[in-house]
């Protein structure tokens, strides 16, 4: 994974292998300026060449994958960065929904209450607490690298399938089975439209192959649009031949149960019913507002379809991955450098402002500290403890939980490891409402699955 580098004025500069950034520690050239993502500043350096460089967003509900990468002159794209934001939405949504209802039943406890009259309006562009910190957490990212790396450029994947383009996709034939990128994505929509399953079978007749099918055969005058596209298996479709839906249910009989599903869905198909399509086209609220805010920056933002994310991926051999698709986004030539590892970023909030806790009827029950610091460290700093003596002796890197008695609990990848005194504590990093973690090189993560 590349280094972030910042000059002396603390501006961005183009970002160097860890290698360079070693010798420059080592002589003293540099100090760091934070540890996750790794930064250094150079000490005795104002300005400097900088090349194009773009921040590619694959936003998931989740998990939100980021890639930054040079723009290489040639359309090659190097990966400089990876990482994969968690997001907290559940988590938020799940606490104002008990805050609701130790509410209602305070308010209600006495005797009935009416419900309020409704009046209230949510002004336009308006998201759900928990969509709105999934909107949050990435542009923070985003505004946060551009001041880590001279960022010129915004990619995002925005719709899952282009579906104006799929009404008049002019593509034919083996194009749809492998072939061009609109073949692709016509073939994709069609599998997402059937969930993966024959449109005449429904997977009767056994056979896993799955194809692209033309309800009015294209040698008598169909036309490739998408009206007139169904996913079959191949027996279906070799079975159906040269002809149309109708055609071929009149001539099915009734004597086996798989004839039987094909006469029904044959005659379906043929009076236009298509199975209804749940979300592909259906406007996501929370990537447009994202797209309209990373317009705001001012940066060019460039979408991409989903439908293009995969065939760059599978053209290109990239293993599936949050911050491997982000870095798939858009129209890319080539990617190199993807093999680096990843850095997971948990969104995990800045601690709560409520200082008691409540019982399961919704009153206050005990009290939690009032300060946020004890011993000059707080809860969601990173650190590292080195433990001389005692059971809990070796080093121990990770995410801090403070307690009153200065003995604290550590979160470190193989686990919380609990009762380190403060004395063996250093800071590594300050709290800033994200937890880190180094996930391994998609490669060897892909080696320890197999
Ligand atoms: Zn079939």
């Amino acid at each position: 994974m590349a280094v972030l580098v910042l000059d002396k004025r603390k501006r961005p500069l183009m970002p160097c292998s860890e290698k360079r950034a070693r010798l420059l520690l080592d002589r003293g050239r540099a100090v760091v300026v934070r540890v996750h993502p790794f930064t250094i500043r150079l000490k005795d350096r104002v300005g400097g060449d900088t090349q194009p460089t773009r921040i590619k967003i694959d936003p998931g509900s989740r998990i939100t994958g980021m890639a930054l990468v040079r723009e290489g002159a040639d359309g090659t794209e190097h990966v400089l960065w990876l990482g994969e934001i968690a997001h907290r939405g559940h988590a938020i949504r799940d606490r104002l929904a008990q805050r609701r209802a130790f509410r209602r039943r305070r308010r209600s406890q006495l005797r009935h209450r009416a419900p309020r009259f409704d009046n209230r309006t949510r002004p336009a562009g308006w998201l759900a607490p928990s969509l709105q910190h999934r909107l949050g957490t990435t542009i923070a990212w985003v505004k946060r690298l551009r001041r880590w790396a001279p960022v010129t450029a915004v990619s995002q994947e925005l719709v899952r399938f282009d579906t104006q383009k799929m009404e008049n996709p002019g593509v034919s034939g083996v194009e749809y089975q492998q072939g061009t990128l609109q073949g692709f994505e016509v073939r994709e929509y069609l599998l997402h439209r059937h969930q993966h399953q024959c449109a005449y079978c429904a997977g009767r007749s056994g056979d896993p192959v799955l194809e692209v099918e033309h309800v009015h055969p294209r040698r008598r005058g169909g036309s490739d649009r998408v009206g007139n596209l169904v996913i079959a298996c191949r027996c279906c479709n070799q079975a159906k031949g040269n002809r149309t839906a109708g055609e071929w249910a009149e001539a099915l009989g009734q004597r086996s149960m798989l004839d039987r599903t094909r006469k029904a869905n044959a005659e379906r198909i043929e009076a236009g019913k298509r199975p209804s399509l749940r979300d592909a086209s259906a406007v996501n609220s929370t990537r447009w507002a994202l797209f309209h805010a990373l317009k705001a920056t001012g940066l060019p933002v460039a979408a991409g379809t989903g439908g293009r994310t995969k065939w760059n991926r599978q053209r290109l051999g990239i293993p599936k991955g949050h911050a491997l698709d982000a870095a798939c986004v858009g129209t890319v030539e080539s990617v190199v450098g993807w093999n680096c590892p990843v850095l997971a970023i948990k969104a995990s909030g800045r601690g709560s402002y409520q200082r008691t806790r409540l019982d399961r009827y919704g009153f206050p029950r005990g009290h939690l500290m009032r300060a946020k610091q004890v011993r000059g460290f707080q809860t969601g700093d990173h650190v590292r403890a080195v433990v001389p003596t005692g059971r809990k002796v070796g080093t121990h890197t990770g995410r801090l939980a403070v307690r009153v008695s200065g003995s604290f609990n550590i979160q470190t990848p193989k686990g919380v490891v609990q009762g380190i005194s403060h004395r063996h504590c250093v800071l590594t990093q300050r709290a800033d409402g994200y937890g880190y973690t180094a996930k391994p090189k998609p490669m060897e993560e892909r080696e320890r699955a197999a």
